[in-house]
């Protein structure tokens, strides 16, 4: 009798191949007690011919009706099976729980039912090529070395949940007509040898989804074809090495079928390739939907990035940037302002305005884009997407909304214009403009004062917190003077002539 032993939820489990009466002698039993499936003495495994038993029990389960599966579980492989398992199909489940492939596994040209392979442990390549499986699944298994799947099709699932994989692992050329998670998957692999997670040729005909993994290799889809559902959730790209000629992550040749989505969602403090070099996401072909949530789009190359962007304004737009993306090279955290309806408008128009003036003024690019709004407040932020470090940026916008404010002037119940001097005539030109859009505006808040539409706390709101860097004015009374300016409705402009 064996002794192999295990303890499942409290209840011990023994050998169940010395139970079965699979062999007409008694099973082989080794020095430490163990039978020929259960022992670890590969060489006395060898001598005892395990391939014959193997088999001899493999023909056991087929043909006793009473037996649902192919139960192949807690078997310590040292030789070869390749063959038991190629060129043949399989009528019954096999299971291959907890057991140990100490040598190559390749299944070649066969046909299965369902293949659980959950806690398994890899040790040496696995490749299954030219296969038609039923399901599959690899829970908690582990693979040492590479996985290697290639023209497969897989009729009812397959599961990866706590995967963990030391080599890279490749799909090439294969159908999956049902659903697919590969959830809490980690890749480790060594850096130096870029061994790629490849999906190559692929058809994903229902619901797919990672979720929770970790990628710490180079990653590469391409030819990929969704007809329901793909989701990356909460998935980490880490592979932060530079590369010379491809991205660490690639989604090339994607097509969305018209019922299909791709689906890239983040979560707020741990964004979507975040952690990456770069992302290349190239001649892609989109019937469905493709949906970004907290995704970092300053790794997509600049024309990637307006590509997709332009087709967020579409009408019946495919692409859509949902919440929490980052879009652009540099971008200010959100704003939020509260204020009223009747207000907003000037919101945006003080927005502008300073856009308009920065743009010209520092010479570089700047927008602003309004995320949300509704009847009590407005939601935006300002964005650049020119090649510099954010400190740079913030330090440029401070600049010029300092810059800004010393256009204009309040005193005496009088609204003057200060144009700087000995200045291009363009650099003239853009703070004109920029002197009268903010009159305009002053204007605007001041006939708003005598009909009750706007408080003084609105105004302070407004001209404090509207623009990114938050400077006051540079004339402390400036606000107090609007208010005042206002209330006596003088409405008197002086603008000084341009030295
Ligand atoms: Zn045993």
């Amino acid at each position: 009798m064996c002794v192999f032993k295990k303890e499942i939820e409290g209840k011990q489990i023994v050998c169940c191949f010395s139970k079965t009466d699979y062999l007409v002698d008694k099973i082989l039993i080794d020095n430490e007690g163990l039978c020929i499936f259960h022992s670890k003495n590969e060489a006395w495994k060898n001598e005892n011919n395990f391939i014959f038993h193997l088999e001899k029990l493999i023909c056991y389960f087929e043909e006793d009706s009473t037996q649902k599966n192919i139960f192949l579980e807690d078997i310590i492989f040292t030789t070869s099976i390749d063959k038991i398992f190629s060129d043949r199909e399989f009528k019954k489940d096999i299971k291959f729980n907890n057991s140990k492939f100490n040598v190559n596994l390749t299944f070649k040209s066969s046909r299965f039912k369902n293949l659980d392979f959950n806690s398994a442990i890899f040790d040496k390549p696995v490749t299954f090529s030219d296969l038609s499986i039923k399901g599959i699944m690899f829970d908690n298994a582990a693979f040492k070395l590479k996985l290697f799947i290639s023209d497969c099709d897989f009729f009812n699932g397959f599961f990866m949940l706590n995967t963990h994989f030391d080599g890279g692992f490749s799909i090439l050329n294969s159908l999956f007509h049902s659903n697919c998670f590969f959830q809490n998957i980690i890749t480790n692999m060594d850096k130096s040898i870029h061994d790629a997670i490849i999906f190559k040729n692929i058809e994903f005909k229902d619901f797919t989804t990672f979720e929770l993994s970790e990628f710490n290799s180079v990653v590469d889809f391409k030819n990929i074809i969704i007809y329901k559902e793909l989701v990356f959730h909460n998935t980490q790209f880490n592979y932060d090495e530079p590369l010379p000629i491809v991205s660490s992550v690639t989604f090339s040749q994607i097509n969305i079928k018209e019922k299909g989505t791709l689906e890239f969602r983040g979560i707020s403090d741990n964004k979507m390739f975040n952690k990456v070099q770069n992302v290349s996401f190239v001649g892609e072909e989109i019937d469905g939907k493709l949906f970004f949530e907290n995704t970092d789009f300053t790794k997509f190359n600049l024309l990637t990035r307006k590509r997709l962007i332009s087709a967020t304004k579409k009408k019946n737009a495919k692409v859509v940037i949902g919440i929490g993306c980052i879009k652009y090279y540099n971008q200010t955290p959100l704003k939020s302002i509260e204020i009223s309806d009747d207000n907003q408008s000037l919101v945006i128009e003080l927005c502008n305005t300073f856009v308009d003036y920065f743009t010209k003024n520092a010479g570089f690019n700047l927008g602003v884009e309004f995320v949300s709004k509704t009847n009590q407040y407005i939601n935006f932020f300002y964005f650049s997407d020119e090649d510099i470090s954010y400190e740079k940026f913030e330090n440029q916008l401070q600049k010029s909304e300092q810059a800004m404010w010393r256009l204009i002037k309040i005193d005496n119940d009088n609204l003057s214009a200060q144009p700087p001097k000995n200045h291009l005539p363009s650099k003239i030109i853009n703070a004109t403009d920029t002197i009268v859009n903010l009159l305009g505006l002053v204007l605007k808040i001041g006939s708003r004062i005598p009909l009750g539409l706007i408080s003084k706390e609105d105004i302070l709101h407004l001209v404090n917190t509207t623009l990114p860097s938050n400077i006051r004015p540079n004339n402390a009374i400036m606000i107090n003077q609007i208010v005042l300016f206002g209330t006596k409705n003088t409405q008197t402009i002086k603008i000084k002539k341009i030295e």
